[in-house]
């Protein structure tokens, strides 16, 4: 059995040899909460020794995230500093490594002003644009994970005691990214050719659509002609492999941009960046949504669909068995990086141009003529269970099954 400590060690090991995979001499940018200060100089730590000449950390805290939004009048929200936008550029164009560790109270802006939470994210949407363009391409290595805080894990396990909640969290994560196995490091070499495998797979079948139907949901998903599926890990634009996401159990593509139709229900609640979202439902036509409805958070849906034109329609499809490790654990992160790799999922905004072929060379002019949308957003939001069937559509109107009751067919 490995102690605590030795987890923890090996977890920041992981996200830096085999996440970002870090290069002698390269700068680790790190986007971290203050809550996990102690596992991010671990992770720093490890980074050196992996031959990192600089880690940069980039430090946020919920309390003066939620006090600003609290306290700061509504212009303050309409700006972002450019200088920041430019730094990130400017690192990423000197080769940079990005990790970002993940771990908002679900229920951090309950409350706020949504007018403000919707200018800010337009504004840092716009500002990061160039930013963003370059992690969707995989011009650098990035990677998000998670570490515990102690709201997110009150609101995951809160029948625990107070003093027991943050130390289930960190179980539940040792076990969702493999860390509970005897070599993490070759669990990982395994599982990424798995799913690298089933994306070639998936890419060689050349669906024309994809037809979803569960309760609440018939939805058709027509795929761009030289769409790629994705899956695991792959290679920066130096030929570094990387893996985006831990844990990750997806494979995934781009939707024409234009192509989707039907209605679609999620199946697992959305916390898009401090509220929650849940029992919702989208009506698509011609790819954009013209109706939708939520049981919970209906005005911050809104705003999320009205971020930009690219808000409404879907910038990814990714497929997980319902059987899938963190589905099984049983329980509910309220984080996406964790949901999603529980639940077949689709995102609102933009799409990964690596989903095309030669994508990553591409403008976005050519991604928009490729088929993609784009989006200063990219929001993943769960919609798989164990009643969901889904069928591939050849070209010329045949189709077969992909999954059936929720797992591979
Ligand atoms: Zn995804
Ligand atoms: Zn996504």
């Amino acid at each position: 059995m490995k102690g605590f400590e030795e987890k923890l060690d090996q977890y920041a090991e992981l996200a830096v040899k085999v996440g970002v995979n870090i290069q002698e001499g390269q700068t680790l940018v790190l986007n971290a909460p203050i809550d996990a200060v102690d596992f991010v100089r671990r992770t720093a730590r490890k980074a050196y020794e992996a031959g990192a000449h600089n880690v940069h950390v980039e430090w946020n805290d919920d309390v003066l995230a939620r006090m600003k939004y609290d306290e700061a009048p509504l212009e303050t929200f309409k700006k972002f500093p450019e200088w920041k936008a430019r730094g990130f550029e400017q690192l990423a164009e000197e080769g940079a490594a990005f990790m970002t560790i993940k771990s908002t109270d679900p229920d951090l802006l309950q409350g706020v002003d949504g007018e403000k939470i919707s200018e800010a994210n337009k504004a840092s949407g716009q500002a990061m644009n160039t930013f963003r363009s370059y992690i969707q391409s995989d011009k650098v290595s990035w990677l998000v994970i998670s570490a515990p805080s102690d709201a997110w894990a009150a609101k995951v396990f809160p029948d625990e005691p107070a003093e027991k909640q943050v130390e289930k969290l960190w179980e539940a994560i040792f076990e969702a990214v493999r860390i509970n196995e005897a070599d993490p490091v070759q669990a990982w070499k395994e599982h990424d050719e798995l799913l690298q495998s089933k994306a070639r797979e998936l890419t060689d079948k050349g669906y024309k659509k994809l037809h979803y139907r569960a309760p609440g949901t018939d939805l058709t998903i027509e795929l761009p002609d030289q769409h790629v599926w994705m899956g695991g890990g792959g290679p920066s634009k130096d030929g570094v492999h990387f893996v985006a996401n831990m844990p990750t159990e997806e494979v995934f593509t781009a939707p024409q941009a234009d192509g989707v139709h039907g209605t679609v229900t999620n199946t697992k609640p959305l916390n898009y960046g401090g509220n929650i979202i849940d029992d919702f439902q989208l009506t698509f036509e011609n790819g954009s949504v013209v109706d939708f409805s939520a049981g919970q958070g209906e005005e911050t849906l809104k705003n999320l669909l009205d971020t930009d034109n690219g808000a409404r329609r879907l910038g990814e499809v990714a497929l997980v068995p319902h059987s899938s490790p963190i589905s099984q654990s049983g329980t509910l992160f309220y984080n996406t990086l964790y949901d999603e790799n529980a639940s077949n999922h689709i995102a609102l905004g933009s799409a990964y141009a690596t989903c095309v072929k030669g994508g990553a060379d591409m403008t976005s002019e050519e991604l928009k003529e490729a088929g993609l949308n784009i989006s200063i957003t990219h929001v993943d939001f769960m919609i798989g269970s164990e009643n969901m069937d889904i069928d591939g559509v050849y070209e010329d109107g045949t189709s077969e099954p992909v999954f059936r009751n929720g797992e591979w067919a």
